[in-house]
């Protein structure tokens, strides 16, 4: 760690970075089932990306699953930020389980948005990572995938291969965490590709993901180095990486200080620091506190965007009456 020590360094926090009000929300929703029902809580997939959310959860009686199928009956069943097929809520009404969504409902319109295209007879070209659970959810909303009325596209080169029955009717949307400049690219070849395409109503990437991105786009352009906190799985926090990568600095992804490689400070006179949308705030200050005990810091942090957004927790349902 001598290396990576600096006479003079710079901190330079992120504002916004961390924690957004679909995130809080999710939470939340999981402690306050915790509260209700008394552990164990089951989760459909990670209720965030988030590895220490997720281990917290787990330590006061959440269990994560993949699957409904993995869900004793009869039990609540918290669904994931993320978002799901229409055939997962099926399936828990199915088996009467009493199912929390804790769907962000940004991600919700997004679905919304979907169905209404769909009604109205458009083909949807849907711009998002495949092996996203907020992906593979919007996918369900397709009425038959044998044929296949939304399709994944991550790049324009996928645009030009695409396939639609009336190419004059077609509406395109975006999974909320994308990365602004690469959606740009992404949609500016499907103007290209379908003229009259349809647009969603305002911007899929949501505030969060939008105000996070322009932040660090401002302070990795005069930082040496730039840490993300957030986890590998985390699609925001990912984006935030190659955004102030764009800008010019060294970026790197870590789950907490402990993954701080001392090699990447060494020389950096001013690192820049930031979190994606599902990592806790106090580990944040852990590597702000990594980076105090190599040496003295100044801690600056820009005024950024302030945000306000707050959703409101779902009533938790009754569970199901035991048949005699
Ligand atoms: Fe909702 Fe955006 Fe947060 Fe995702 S990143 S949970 S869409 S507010």
């Amino acid at each position: 760690w001598a290396a990576a020590a600096h006479p003079s360094r710079r901190v330079v926090l992120a504002s916004p970075r961390s924690f957004c009000a679909g995130v809080e929300r999710a939470i939340e929703i999981v402690e306050q089932a915790l509260e209700t029902y008394g552990p164990p809580v089951y989760v459909r997939r990670q209720i965030v990306h988030n590895t220490f959310v997720v281990a917290d959860l787990e330590r006061r009686g959440a269990i994560f699953v993949e699957e409904l199928s993995e869900v004793p009956d009869g039990v609540p069943v918290v669904l994931s930020a993320h978002g799901v097929a229409p055939s997962v809520r099926l399936e828990a009404e199915a088996r009467a389980l009493a199912v929390v969504d804790a769907t962000c409902p940004l991600v919700a319109k997004v679905h919304s948005e979907a169905r209404r295209a769909l009604r109205d007879g458009n083909s949807v070209v849907f711009i998002g990572h495949p092996n996203h659970d907020e992906s593979e959810g919007l996918m369900g909303e397709d009425p038959d995938p044998r044929s296949p009325r939304i399709h994944l596209v991550e790049s324009p080169e996928e645009v030009k291969a695409l396939e639609v029955p009336d190419p004059d009717r077609v509406a395109y949307l975006m999974q909320t965490t994308l990365a602004e400049d690469e959606a740009e690219h992404v949609v500016k070849a499907l103007r290209e590709t379908f003229p009259g395409i349809g647009e969603p109503p305002s911007s899929d990437i949501c505030y969060a993901t939008t105000n996070r991105q322009r932040a660090i786009r401002d302070v990795a352009a005069g930082a040496d180095v730039v840490l993300v906190v957030g986890s590998a799985n985390s699609s925001n926090s990912l984006r935030l990486v190659e955004v102030a990568e764009r800008a010019g600095a060294a970026a790197h992804l870590v789950d907490g200080a402990d993954q701080v490689d001392p090699a990447w400070l060494a020389g950096a006179g001013t690192v820049g620091l930031t979190a994606g949308a599902s990592a806790p705030p106090a580990l944040v200050e852990e590597v702000v506190a990594a980076l105090a005990a190599l040496g003295p810091i100044r801690r600056e942090e820009p005024a950024g965007t302030e945000e306000t957004y707050r959703f409101t927790l779902p009533a938790m349902p009754a569970l199901p009456t035991k048949k005699a």
